[in-house]
C-alpha cells in the first residue's frame, strides 16, 4: 500500500474513533480529501484508496485538476466517480469558471457571489451545491460571513434557482487542546441547528464542514458531518 492510502485508511480511523467516542454512527461524518498544492498523480492514488470527494483552494490551481483528471480518464483511465469541492476564497471574477467546473463550494460568504454562482451554473450540470462560510470565532482571516448575518445570508442563498444550500463551513482559528478547540466547533454547530430550525434549505441543509488534521476530533465530538483533511493524508504541504 502507499503511504497515501496507508494514511487515508488512518484517517478512516480517526473518523470512525471520534464518531464512536461521541456516539454517533460511523458514517455520519463524510472525509473531504484536501488535495491542494498536490500533483493529480497523488489524487489518482487516493482515488485507488476509494476517496471520492476531493475540495481544493485556489481556483485555477482546481480547474486545471479537474480538467487534467478528465483527460486522463480520456486517454483509458478509470472513469472517475469524483466530487469536487471548492473551499477556498472565490472573488466575483472567478465564480463562471467555478460555477462551470466544481460540484461544491463551501465559501459562499456573500450574497453577489451566490448570485453570480446561480446565474452561471450552466443548465446541463447539477445544480451546484453550496455551504455559508461562517467566521464563527471572528478570525483574523476574515473570510466568511459574520455569524448574527448568517441566517439572512443562508435564507437570500436558500432562494437561489440553480444552487442548493447544504450548510455551513467554518476555519477556525488553530488553538490547542481538545477542549478549546470543541468550544469553538460547538457555537458552529448551534448556528448551524439554528438555521435548521428555522427551515431554511429544507432537509437538504445537512451539512456542516468543519475540522482539518489538527482538530477533527473535536470537531466532530461537537457534530461536523465532514472533515477536510489535508496533511493527514497527503503529508505536509
Ligand atoms: C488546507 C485546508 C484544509 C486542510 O488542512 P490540513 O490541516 O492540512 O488538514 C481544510 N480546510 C481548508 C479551508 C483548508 O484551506
Amino acid at each position: 500500500m502507499t503511504s497515501i492510502r496507508n494514511n487515508l485508511q488512518q484517517v478512516r480511523d480517526r473518523i470512525a474513533t471520534a464518531c464512536a467516542q461521541a456516539g454517533r454512527p460511523a458514517d455520519s461524518v463524510q472525509l473531504l480529501a484536501v488535495s491542494k498544492t498536490m500533483p493529480l498523480a497523488n489524487v489518482l492514488d487516493a482515488m485507488a484508496g476509494g476517496q471520492v470527494a476531493f475540495g481544493e483552494n485556489y481556483v485555477q490551481e482546481g480547474v486545471q485538476k479537474i480538467e487534467a483528471l478528465r483527460a486522463w480518464e480520456a486517454e483509458g483511465g478509470r472513469p472517475a466517480q469524483v466530487v469536487w469541492h471548492l473551499i477556498g476564497p472565490l472573488q466575483s471574477n472567478k465564480t463562471r469558471v467555478v460555477a462551470a467546473h466544481f460540484d461544491w463550494v463551501h465559501s459562499v460568504d456573500r450574497l453577489k457571489i451566490a448570485e453570480r454562482l446561480a446565474e452561471q451554473r450552466p443548465a446541463e450540470l447539477a445544480p451546484l451545491q453550496v455551504c455559508i462560510q461562517v467566521n464563527i470565532d471572528g478570525g483574523a482571516s476574515k473570510s466568511g460571513v459574520a455569524p448574527e448575518e448568517a441566517l439572512a445570508l443562508a435564507r437570500a442563498v436558500a432562494a437561489l434557482p440553480r444552487l442548493v444550500l447544504r450548510g455551513l463551513m467554518t476555519i477556525p482559528e488553530p488553538v490547542a487542546g481538545f477542549a478549546a478547540q470543541r468550544a469553538v466547533h460547538a457555537r458552529a454547530r448551534a448556528l448551524f441547528e439554528q438555521v435548521r430550525t428555522a427551515g431554511i434549505g429544507g432537509p437538504a441543509f445537512d451539512t456542516l464542514s468543519m475540522g482539518m488534521t489538527a482538530d477533527l476530533e473535536a470537531a466532530i465530538d461537537a457534530g461536523s458531518t465532514l472533515v477536510r483533511v489535508g496533511t493527514a493524508i497527503f503529508g505536509a504541504r
